[in-house]
């Protein structure tokens, strides 16, 4: 089964703005799923509702077959959410943080998980460094570490390399490379093509609140 099955979701916001218009979408376990689609296309909307932060309008989400709405704390511990921006204490050292954010999602301490999370993100040498400390690009794996601090089973990225440069967008392209290994499930949101292209099994894309293609990689590039 589908690790994330989402059935005619709709999203209307309170102001009557209809951001979701009918969203159908399987996403397999162990795959990276890029959602392409411009600014105001409906992806935030669409994360925000899959993580269950956002109520859909009408329709089903189900997150490892429950519910998000009705199931919502099964839901969300599987999943890790790192969003656009750190909004974390700058002179919080990198391992308190990460140890935090486990503490945040209920889970028990595991510092040996910590360990091999800072690890895997080159974070280990940083560990007693307070965030203000580090560089954007470091920063920005702290925000990873964070959402892969309780051991989540899907792994949200949204616009994760939105407004830094060519440098820092490669070295996060290879971050998700080496998250693939572990088996996490990751679903990221971009603008850019070669984004898509660069690090996706599968590409959808959005406008307008409709999910125009799902499709395999090859099979969409070889269309453009
Ligand atoms: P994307 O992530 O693709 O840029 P969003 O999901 O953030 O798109 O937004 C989709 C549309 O919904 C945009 O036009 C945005 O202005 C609108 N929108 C987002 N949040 C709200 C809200 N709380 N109330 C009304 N409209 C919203
Ligand atoms: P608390 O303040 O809640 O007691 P600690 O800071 O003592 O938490 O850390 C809890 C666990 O994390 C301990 O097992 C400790 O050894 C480990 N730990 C704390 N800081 C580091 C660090 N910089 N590097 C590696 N392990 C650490």
């Amino acid at each position: 089964a589908p690790i994330i099955s989402i059935r005619n979701l709709t999203k209307t916001y309170s102001n009557g703005f209809q951001a979701l218009k009918g969203i159908d979408l399987d996403v397999e376990k162990g795959e990276i799923l890029a959602l392409l689609g411009p600014n105001g296309a409906g992806k935030t909307t669409m994360i925000s509702i899959v993580c269950g932060i956002t109520n859909p309008s009408t329709g089903t989400v189900t997150v490892g077959g429950h519910d998000v709405v009705r199931e919502f704390r099964a839901t969300r511990t599987m999943i890790g959410l790192v969003p656009q921006e750190l909004t974390t204490d700058q002179f919080e050292t990198v391992w308190n943080t990460v140890s935090f954010s486990r503490g945040l999602h209920g889970k028990k301490p595991n510092p040996a998980h910590i360990e091999r999370v800072l690890r895997d993100l080159s974070l280990w040498d940083k560990r007693d460094n307070m965030l203000r400390q580090l560089s954007g690009g470091m920063k920005r794996r702290v925000l990873i570490a964070k959402a892969l601090s309780h051991e989540p089973e899907i792994l949200f990225l949204d616009e994760p390399t939105a407004g830094v440069d060519v440098t820092l967008r490669k070295d996060m392209w290879h971050v998700v490379e080496r998250l693939r290994a572990s088996g996490v499930t990751i679903i990221l949101t971009t603008h850019y093509i070669e984004e898509a292209e660069e690090i996706a099994d599968r590409v959808g894309v959005i406008n307008d609140g409709k999910l125009l293609l799902v499709e395999e990689k090859k099979t969409l590039m070889a269309k453009l």
